[in-house]
């Protein structure tokens, strides 16, 4: 019997864990920290046996093979001694993969992965379609495919988890956008990161699909350069293409061989600012190869309801209107979420930071900003950025006194806008935290 150790047990590693055992592995789950009780009762029900609070050597250089959770870094020195063992490391999705001939669908970027994966979910269990929403997005790939029963899994994919990936190979890869983010986990080098992203695509074939945004630049160049096997799908907001998708003069358009041609108004869309739209076109052509018919498209891309903590209405009081955009970590999201301001923004920013530069937000923030409310310990590197584009900055260290702060300040016609541009692990145990304590606040105003 091969020996299976699982490193870290959250979601993917309690997955992978129910579903190595069912392929008759000899399964072995270690987690430094303590396990969450639901999944110790998940390995309980399935009698895995597991460790909490530490890594025991013995236990774990005797596999076969091992599942490492894609929050564990290289550095840690367990993660080092199996490397240096030569034991075959894998990633939850290339475990999970072995065992299922549905059909993959991945969508990986640095933004835009939720809403894009649960779009595409959306619209193929519309169609009738057997359909699983899997991965980053916080429900088990392999604990699925252990359950069986589905013929698609759409996943959404991080790029921790294709780092260890060797044969994973979806039938269609959405590439939504690269920008710097995680620079941390990559020696602070871009490429690095741009080839982990691209890893996706690595085992594709000429039978599968490569969907990637044409208006992001460092896919452009890197596209320019590489050679992939998959059929390539571009879709832009300025190009339209013969085979691609685009929206040019308010309609988006999607073309596709030997298949109609689809169009849409992008006022039916219903999910609205322009990283939407590249959102919505990733998630519109995906659904067109797998032959969901036009209207049920159309149909699914008009009433889908978007994910909370992302340009979330939360309540208009007094004229002021509070948007929460909490789940924007790093500065391409939040970018996005001042173009698409339309009203004088108070904008509420900070928290942690991955290695910022805030240069880039600079020209949107003196045209449309006008109060900075920094929420997070260390404020420093924002006020050095823009307190020569903004009339006020303040500092502020709990989600109320931000609420408050920005409320005093604002006037009617205004919105406040929480988009971070940081991680949230300052202040608050993570972005729906922040989130949530956010929209708490400002009901309470
Ligand atoms: P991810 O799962 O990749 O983190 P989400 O769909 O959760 O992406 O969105 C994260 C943040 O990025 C939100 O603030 C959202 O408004 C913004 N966003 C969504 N799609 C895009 C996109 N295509 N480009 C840039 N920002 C985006």
């Amino acid at each position: 019997m091969k020996r299976l150790v699982i490193l870290g047990c959250g979601e993917s590693g309690a997955g992978t864990a129910v579903l190595g055992k069912q392929q008759g592995y000899d399964v072995f789950v270690s987690d430094k920290n303590p396990i969450a009780d639901k999944y110790k009762q998940l390995l309980n029900a399935h009698q895995i046996p597991f460790e909490e609070g530490k890594h025991t050597a013995d236990l774990l250089l005797n596999a076969d093979e091992v599942m490492k959770s894609p929050g564990i870094p290289e550095k840690v020195e367990i993660v080092k001694a199996i490397r240096a063992k030569g034991i075959l490391v894998v990633s939850e999705i290339e475990f999970a993969a072995r065992y299922t001939n549905a059909v993959l669908i991945g969508i990986t970027g640095s933004n835009g992965k939720s809403t894009t994966t649960t779009l595409i979910h959306h619209i193929l269990v519309k169609a009738g379609y057997k359909a699983a929403l899997v991965g980053n997005i916080g429900f088990s790939f392999a604990l699925a495919v252990a359950q069986g029963g589905y013929d698609y899994y759409v996943i959404e994919i991080s790029n921790f988890q294709l780092d260890d990936i060797h044969n994973f190979r979806p039938h269609i890869a959405v590439l939504l956008n690269i920008t710097p983010d995680h620079l941390d986990r990559y020696n602070y080098e871009m490429k690095n990161y741009v080839h982990s992203k691209f890893r996706i695509t690595e085992n594709q074939t000429e039978k599968d699909y490569f969907i990637w945004c044409a208006d992001n630049p460092v896919l452009q160049t890197e596209m320019q350069q590489r050679t992939l096997k998959a059929q390539c799908i571009p879709f832009s907001l300025t190009t339209a293409f013969p085979i691609g998708g685009s929206i040019i003069n308010e309609q988006l358009t999607i073309n596709q061989p030997n298949k109609p041609t689809f169009t849409m108004s992008i006022y039916e869309l219903a999910l609205q600012g322009k990283h939407n739209q590249h959102n919505s076109l990733a998630a519109g052509i995906s659904a067109n190869i797998v032959d969901v018919r036009n209207e049920i498209i159309r149909e699914s891309m008009s009433d889908f309801e978007n994910l909370e903590h992302r340009m979330e209405p939360v309540l208009t009081i007094k004229g002021i209107d509070f948007v929460n955009d909490s789940k924007a970590t790093n500065i391409n999201s939040t970018w996005f979420a001042l173009e698409s301001m339309t009203k004088p923004v108070i904008w509420i920013a900070g928290g942690l930071d991955k290695g910022n530069d805030y240069t880039v937000l600079q020209s949107l923030v003196k045209e449309k900003v006008k109060a900075i409310i920094c929420m997070g310990k260390d404020n420093r590197k924002i006020h050095e950025a823009f307190a020569r584009y903004v009339d006020m900055i303040a500092n502020t260290q709990s989600a109320d006194e931000a609420v408050q702060m920005a409320y005093q300040l604002g006037d009617k016609g205004d919105v406040v806008l929480l988009s971070p541009a940081c991680a949230s692990f300052d202040l608050f145990e993570n972005y729906v935290d922040r989130g949530n304590k956010f929209k708490a606040a400002v009901k309470a105003l």
